[in-house]
């Protein structure tokens, strides 16, 4: 695969920031697109418009410490702390969510529901300030050119198997089989499976929780994710393999473009959307058009607290 614009600019030595760790998201990003990666992950380009949908679902993810203890209040408190109104619309707002908060509370209430939450007693955890006290954030050598980082959101008991289990929130607008039932293979669960097991001993899989936030139509669906040794070992070998590329990338200063990913239709429908870089690939220059984009380095914690606490980084 060749590269169809250079890297080394003269904003690259403003903007590169050396990899320190990998999550998910970054992986998975690089396996799509190398340039994308270093345009997204390395150089911190983000699109100056904040995109609702993310933005909403990050929100609520920071309101189900209250859903977890049924506290209605403290979870809408939480959420509004970062969301923007003004940004939302009839779907999209605090009414609303405070009707999926409820639900979410009505839904572990009942008998029936398959998961019990528990807060995490977890020593070698780091501690982490700013999240939630159900969430276990982890730093951990995998044996990968860097530590792998992420942030499970909480910790469930299986009320049939009685074993531990991690769970994933997922928001979405339309809860249909291709999102749902498609998941036995998922590098974000596996990826949480390697450091559930590392922390719990044994487990099982990891729950992915989809809760639904249409206007009207209140759903919550938990999706057991059964992942064995095998698999996990094929996904540790996976991220060795793409992290040895990102070696590669990072000590050359090459970040390949791969133009099978830039919008849906080379790609049987997934990625869903035209990628956001396109303009910074289309011309040849991406120095030329990166002032359209607003400059955020994202990580899934404040990582840098770690380092300054003696943490694992
Ligand atoms: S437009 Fe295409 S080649 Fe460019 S970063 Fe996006 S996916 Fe990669």
């Amino acid at each position: 695969m060749s590269s169809i614009v250079e890297v080394k600019g003269k904003l690259y030595d403003e903007l590169y920031r050396e990899i320190k760790w990998v999550d998910n998201s970054i992986m998975t990003c690089f396996s799509r697109c190398p340039r994308k990666c270093f345009y997204q992950y390395r150089c911190g380009l983000v699109t100056p418009s904040p995109r609702v949908p993310m933005l909403y679902g990050e929100c609520f993810h920071s309101g189900t410490e209250g859903g977890i203890e049924g506290n209605l209040v403290k979870a809408m408190a939480l959420f509004a702390e970062n969301w923007d109104e003004g940004l939302g619309d009839d779907q999209r707002c605090l009414a609303t969510m405070n009707k999926i908060m409820s639900h979410f509370i009505q839904f572990h209430a009942q008998d029936n529901c398959l998961i019990t939450f528990e807060t995490p007693q977890i020593e070698d955890m780091p501690r982490v300030a700013g999240i939630s006290k159900y969430e276990i954030p982890f730093v951990l050598d995998l044996g990968l050119p860097w530590v792998a980082v992420g942030r499970i959101d909480a910790l469930a008991r299986h009320k049939i198997s009685g074993g531990l289990w991690p769970v994933e929130f997922k928001t979405a607008s339309r809860m249909d089989g291709r999102l749902i039932g498609g998941q036995a293979i998922n590098p974000q669960a596996l990826l949480y499976s390697i450091a559930g097991s590392i922390y719990l001993g044994e487990i099982e899989g990891v729950f992915f929780e989809f809760v639904g936030t249409a206007r009207i139509k209140r759903d919550i669906q938990i999706q057991p994710i059964y992942i064995s040794d095998e698999l996990r070992d094929l996904h540790l070998r996976n991220m060795q393999d793409i992290c040895q590329r990102m070696v590669v990338c990072q000590a050359n200063k090459e970040w390949p473009a791969d133009t099978t990913a830039c919008n849906s239709y080379p790609q049987h429908g997934i990625p869903g959307y035209v990628c956001e870089y396109q303009n910074l690939c289309l011309y040849g220059n991406w120095e030329q058009f990166a002032n359209a984009y607003k400059v955020e380095y994202w990580s899934p914690f404040p990582l840098e607290d770690l380092v300054s606490t003696g943490g694992p980084v």
